[in-house]
């Protein structure tokens, strides 16, 4: 059983792979060199890949030894999955697995934006005491709207009510008996405008598909608070950027905290680089220690259930 793995993976998970038989070939930088890739994978049982490699119909109708794909994470918009499923190549997933270190950085993005301590810090080390210049605002009583009510948005919710916070959300796939309507008490509204002019914090938990692109633009935009801030842990494309930065810009909203954008890495030419009230962080949200170990045992320990012939609960 051969693996081949593209982008980065924790040791953890090449651990497993190998306790599992595989014979594992790893170059975190594969997935920048296409024709090398192209070549390589058609000697290979098993392909890793992490959000950069394009897993197109190419790549995987020249993987003609393929058995499973394993996505080290759960955004799977780099996958053709109706080509993966056309060429009965099943697409297994890290899920849940980073769930957490995504809600924690939400909450580190709402407690920032109302007191960012860093620029106290930054103040007395330029050799000043100014307390009435740092004293920001509490997060208890203000509202967060998340627009997406599945795994992350959970995770989220039960964090902000700990906060003392109102927690509305926006999620047009749920039923009213969905756990998270009867049981955690976040208040489902009907439509997005009705989150997006109520929020004080606006959180994004979608994933990106043809529905959800530029699902926040201008008019979207233009619906929030002035003093109200937008963040993005889903996908770059969910927020149309242009208007985004116009946003800023003109103050129609108080701040943006982003941690994925539609190209990645950052253009120089992005405009949002130039905006002093957007936060941008490279893809982070889901990368801490632990997370990365949980998601690389588990895909490891995923594909080579498929490969093996056994059935795997993270198929998507
Ligand atoms: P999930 O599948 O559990 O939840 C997504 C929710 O979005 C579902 O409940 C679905 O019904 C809802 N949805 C779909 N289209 C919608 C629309 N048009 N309007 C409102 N709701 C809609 O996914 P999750 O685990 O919560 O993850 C969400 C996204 O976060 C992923 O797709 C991934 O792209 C992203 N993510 C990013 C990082 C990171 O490091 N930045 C890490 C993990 C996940």
């Amino acid at each position: 059983m051969r693996v081949l793995i593209t982008e980065i993976i924790w040791n953890e998970g090449i651990e497993e792979l190998i306790k599992q038989g595989f014979e594992v070939d790893y170059d975190e930088t594969l997935w920048k060199q296409r024709e090398k890739l192209l070549d390589m994978v058609k000697d290979y049982d098993a392909l890793i890949v992490r959000n950069q490699t394009k897993v197109d119909r190419e790549l995987l109708n020249a993987g003609i030894q393929l058995k499973v794909v394993g996505r080290l994470g759960v955004g799977l918009d780099n996958i053709d999955t109706a080509q993966a499923k056309k060429r009965g190549i099943p697409v297994v997933y890290a899920r849940h697995a980073n769930a957490t270190s995504v809600a924690e950085y939400v909450m580190n993005a709402v407690l920032s934006a109302n007191r960012p301590l860093y620029l106290a810090d930054e103040d007395i080390k330029a050799g000043n005491w100014n307390r009435k210049s740092f004293t920001g605002g509490e997060i208890a009583g203000k509202t967060i709207g998340l627009i997406g009510l599945g795994e992350i948005s959970h995770r989220v919710a039960k964090r902000a009510f700990a906060f003392g916070m109102n927690v509305i959300g926006y999620d047009p796939y749920i039923t009213e008996n969905d756990y998270i309507v009867t049981e955690t008490g976040v208040q489902v509204k009907e439509t997005l405008e009705e989150v997006l002019t109520q929020s004080d914090f606006i959180s994004i938990h979608v994933p990106l598909t043809p529905a959800t692109h530029y699902l926040i633009s201008e008019s979207e935009l233009n619906l929030m608070k002035s003093t109200a801030f937008i963040i993005n842990t889903s996908r770059g494309g969910i927020i149309n950027e242009t208007a985004l930065a116009a946003a800023l810009n003109q103050h129609t909203i108080a701040g943006a905290f982003l941690d994925v954008l539609e190209v990645e890495p950052i253009s120089p030419s992005n405009k949002l680089l130039f905006c002093e009230t957007a936060m941008i962080t490279p893809h982070i949200a889901g990368l801490t220690e632990e997370s990365q170990i949980r998601t690389s045992v588990l895909v490891a320990k995923e594909a080579g259930k498929i490969v093996k012939g056994e059935k795997s609960l993270c198929v998507i």
